[in-house]
């Protein structure tokens, strides 16, 4: 119906007020002032973004704080700097955040914008975008990317990045870690006599007892094939010590529900020297594990 378009002014090739333009935009067009005070406001703010629960148009013409306050405390440090180079630098600002809702609820937004010189201070015209269903995807994507798609346990990729950030911590504040390293014993006999599919029941039925058996901060990923590893946080070797003794027995007396029941592992385990790099560490717990099944199998070593 032409009428109705004219009407709303939606029509195409019909006149159409920039009021109208910009609040059928799917976002918000605004701009945003911050005097030689360091008061900021939003002059200008539209779009249909603005309807997003909590943002109050005209409260925000008065002071941007009714924004800046809801935004996520993790977010609001890194937006308020990305803010402040801009000002210093004139350079555009290009950043996400969160705004919390209410409950836990938050929401992903995007935001693009240029300073630009004022007579009271400075001036950015920018966009802000919901962009809480991307983050949502890439988060979903990331999971994936790092997760053991047989046990669910992190994969090597991320258990290598969580050891380094560990191995930073322990350099920074000197706390301990310990490196456990795991492998099944004889699992090739479990595939040869049982079936690969059995001793894919296996390393799940082992991933679960894990997982049951260590703190929330430890972390534990599967290297590849039968072979685990699990970084532990704040724990000298005499604590990880008794823990991977524990974990050896609680593996050795599990009734598993296939093969005949009876699996066992050998652990090596290696304390980070402070300084040292990774890698020794790992060829550390290496040398344990590969002590551990010569001298029998189904043991720990340090
Ligand atoms: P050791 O006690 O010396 O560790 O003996 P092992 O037989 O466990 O050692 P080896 O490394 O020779 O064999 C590992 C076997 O693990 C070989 C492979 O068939 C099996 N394996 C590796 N990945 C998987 C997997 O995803 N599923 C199953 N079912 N088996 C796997
Ligand atoms: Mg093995
Ligand atoms: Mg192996």
């Amino acid at each position: 119906m032409p009428e109705e378009n004219a009407m709303t002014g939606g029509g195409l090739n019909e006149p159409i007020s920039m009021r109208n333009f910009t609040e059928r935009l799917p976002g918000v067009v605004f701009q945003f002032h911050r005097d030689h005070n360091g008061h900021m406001h939003f002059p200008f703010l539209a779009g249909s973004g603005t309807s997003l629960p909590g943002i109050d148009r005209d409260a925000l013409r008065q002071d941007a704080r009714h924004m800046l306050d809801r935004l996520d405390e993790e977010d609001h440090p890194r937006v308020m700097a990305a803010i402040e180079r801009s000002a210093r630098w004139r350079i555009p600002i290009a950043t996400k955040f969160r705004i919390r809702l209410s409950g836990r609820r938050c929401r992903w937004v995007a935001l693009r914008a240029q300073p630009e010189d004022s007579a009271t201070g400075v001036l950015w015209h920018g966009l802000m975008i919901d962009i809480t269903e991307q983050m949502a995807e890439e988060a979903r994507l990331r999971r994936l990317s790092d997760t053991d798609d047989l046990t669910g346990l992190a994969n090597r990729r991320r258990l290598m990045a969580r050891l380094d950030e560990e191995i930073a911590k322990s350099n920074r504040h000197g706390s301990p870690l310990s490196l456990m390293l795991i492998d099944l014993d004889h699992f090739k006999r479990v595939n040869d006599t049982w079936g690969h599919l059995q001793g894919d029941q296996v390393l799940t039925e082992f991933a679960t007892l894990c997982q049951r058996l260590l703190r929330e901060e430890d972390v534990i990923g599967r290297l590849g094939g039968e072979e685990f590893a699990v970084v532990l946080p704040q724990t000298p070797l005499v604590a990880s010590h008794p823990l991977a003794e524990r974990l050896r027995r609680t593996i050795a007396d599990h009734d598993f529900s296939i093969a005949n029941g009876q699996v066992t592992v050998s652990i090596g385990l290696a304390e980070y020297r402070l300084g040292e790099p990774r890698d020794a560490l790992i060829d550390r717990a290496d040398r344990s594990l590969y002590a551990a099944k010569r001298q029998g199998r189904n043991r720990v070593v340090t």
